[in-house]
């Protein structure tokens, strides 16, 4: 995999996390997002990363992009549209149990592939480009053609295409609507990042190698099956399958972004030109380290 210029594309959001006191801290994450704001941190300089996406005009979408270029990422291609804002949520603990609660269904970001011909020129000259699953749940149908029709021709272009299929039944229909739409995005992929827990009952997958083989019938070319504490199975069409047991994290504190760093770890790497499994081992040692705090963004 070679780029000098990484593009992740979704919904950044505002996240209000209880502190211990009862008070709360406004942070700001979203799995795209998160995965930029690793990538940003494990790149050397030479790398661009750019967020592509859309927020209001209003203070709270200014804050969203001043945290994002004091990040160091690239926020050319984050449109601003004056009659939205940028989405929330809140964590809740309930008996330590961590709960969220969503309001997300008019948010700027919805709009961000609203315009074919801007998605385009977001896209051009990006060697790597990065979305999800929620990136597409929360687009329109329509919008949903015109991502993929511009993934399609940046693909043509030489960019390698990643997608996490980031599965979340409540902002679908249904769950066969879910899951068509994620085979039909995979299908424009080069690197699927699914995990198990996720794919295995949606898809009524036995094994993560069946869920290896569906993506790769798909025309993945490298597929990586990330499995909670459990084994990672990966599948690359040059260097064949690989597995990767993640150290055990016994004090685990908050698993959010687990995944989203996980893809950030294993794109770097594969983006220096690691192997397979130095890459699945680079990808396991962040997320151990990110679910060993709180917060998404683990510096
Ligand atoms: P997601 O957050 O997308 O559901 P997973 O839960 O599958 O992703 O976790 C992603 C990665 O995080 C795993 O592949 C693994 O490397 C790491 N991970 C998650 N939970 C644990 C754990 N308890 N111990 C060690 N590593 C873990």
């Amino acid at each position: 995999m070679t780029a000098t210029r990484i593009l992740c594309l979704g919904e950044c959001m505002v996240e209000m996390a209880p502190r211990e006191d009862g008070a709360y801290l406004r942070n700001f994450a979203g799995d795209s997002f998160n995965t930029a704001w690793y990538l940003r941190r494990l790149l050397p300089d030479g790398f661009t990363v750019d967020y592509g996406s859309a927020v209001g005009t209003d203070a709270i979408s200014h804050s969203m992009l001043a945290f994002m270029q004091e990040a160091g990422i690239g926020t050319d291609h984050v449109r601003r549209i004056a009659e939205r804002t940028v989405g929330l949520y809140m964590i809740e603990l309930e008996h330590g149990e961590r709960s969220f609660s969503y309001w997300r269904g008019q948010s700027a970001a919805k709009l961000l592939a609203e315009d074919e011909a801007a998605l385009l020129r977001m896209m051009e000259g990006a060697g790597l480009i990065l979305f999800s699953g929620i990136t597409l749940a929360i687009l329109s149908a329509d919008h949903r053609g015109n991502l993929l029709r511009a993934l399609a021709r940046a693909r043509a272009d030489g960019a390698t295409i990643a997608f996490d299929p980031n599965m979340r039944l409540r902002l679908w229909a249904d769950a066969r609507e879910m899951c068509d739409a994620v085979m039909r995005a995979a299908a424009h992929a080069d690197v699927v990042l699914p995990s198990f827990d996720e794919d295995g009952p949606n898809y009524g997958d036995a094994t993560p190698e069946e869920t290896i083989a569906r993506y790769a019938k798909g025309g993945a070319t490298t597929v990586v099956v990330k499995n909670g504490a459990g084994r990672i199975h990966a599948f690359d069409l040059r260097e064949g399958h690989a597995v990767f047991d993640p150290v055990p994290v016994t004090a685990v504190v908050d698993t959010t972004a687990a995944g989203d760093s996980f893809n950030a770890g294993f794109l770097s790497a594969r983006l220096a030109g690691k192997g397979l499994v130095e890459s699945l081992s680079a990808g396991a040692a962040l997320s151990a380290r990110v679910i060993a705090a709180r917060g998404a963004l683990v510096p």
